[in-house]
């Protein structure tokens, strides 16, 4: 049975600091695709980076196996995107004696996520404040499960959003059980659940590809919290449908 089955993204603390990092990064996240009519809204906008830029990795509580583990995770995606990492080792009196951001994607584990994880969302790694990391990391590394997990969270961090809320998924959740198998079993709060788990409505202007149920952001969804007959087993590896988003948003 597949274990890995929650990563809850980080939500930004404040809807107008994510637009104006996202904005400021690069200008066409907050663009209306041509054909649509409807006004964009605070929050409708996409996260991805810059296109060809060097993306600062930051590993908190620095050692060769944590090290090991982000860079690898990381890699898997950099042959479907256009920009490069630099993964940076850095004391901790230094980042926090620094009032800037020193790693744009700021990695630290956590013990309590066991294997699995949560990150921020593209450019939102820039929000709030510089000290804190952007993608927390459980530590049970042994777990078959682990490397899967730190690509998913790679993806977030990269602009990703979860697979198994995409418009056109259409997974008959049992809405009262999944509330309460989330709370219960991961800690999740309603609203985490609504953030993380059901379905999101479409963006007008925002980037999609086909609903991939193999997508490495897909979560495992179980039987039982599903009408009928309905699971998904999560993947633990990038799929063809993961390469033309990413292609898609890092041309
Ligand atoms: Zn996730």
């Amino acid at each position: 049975m597949n274990t890995f089955t929650y990563c809850k993204s980080l939500h930004p603390t404040n809807a107008i600091d994510s637009y104006n990092a996202a904005i400021s990064e690069r200008p066409s996240n907050g663009t209306i695709s041509s054909g649509s009519r409807k006004k964009r809204s605070v929050g409708d906008h996409t996260k991805f980076w810059t296109p060809g830029r060097t993306l600062k990795i930051l590993v908190f509580q620095y050692d060769e196996h944590t090290f090991e583990i982000v860079k690898k995770g990381a890699l898997k995606w950099l042959p479907y995107i256009s920009l490069k990492f630099e993964f940076l080792e850095m004391d901790e009196q230094d980042i926090y004696s620094s009032e800037e951001f020193l790693g744009d994607i700021r990695v630290n584990f956590q013990p309590s996520f066991a294997s699995g994880g949560g990150s921020s969302i593209g450019t939102d790694a820039l929000t709030g404040c510089p000290h804190d990391a952007s993608m927390q990391l459980g530590t049970n590394f042994s777990s078959p499960h682990y490397e899967g997990m730190v690509i998913h969270e790679f993806g977030h961090a990269l602009g990703l959003n979860h697979e198994h809320q995409h418009p056109d998924a259409n997974i008959p959740w049992d809405r009262e059980k999944t509330y309460l198998y989330y709370q219960n079993v991961m800690g999740f709060t309603k609203q985490e659940v609504d953030f993380n788990v059901l379905p999101l409505e479409r963006v007008p202007g925002r980037t999609y590809t086909p609903y991939d149920r193999q997508s490495v952001m897909h979560y495992n969804v179980r039987n039982e919290l599903t009408i009928g007959d309905w699971q998904q087993t999560a993947s633990m590896q990038i799929s063809e449908g993961d390469i033309a988003m990413m292609k898609k948003a890092y041309p």
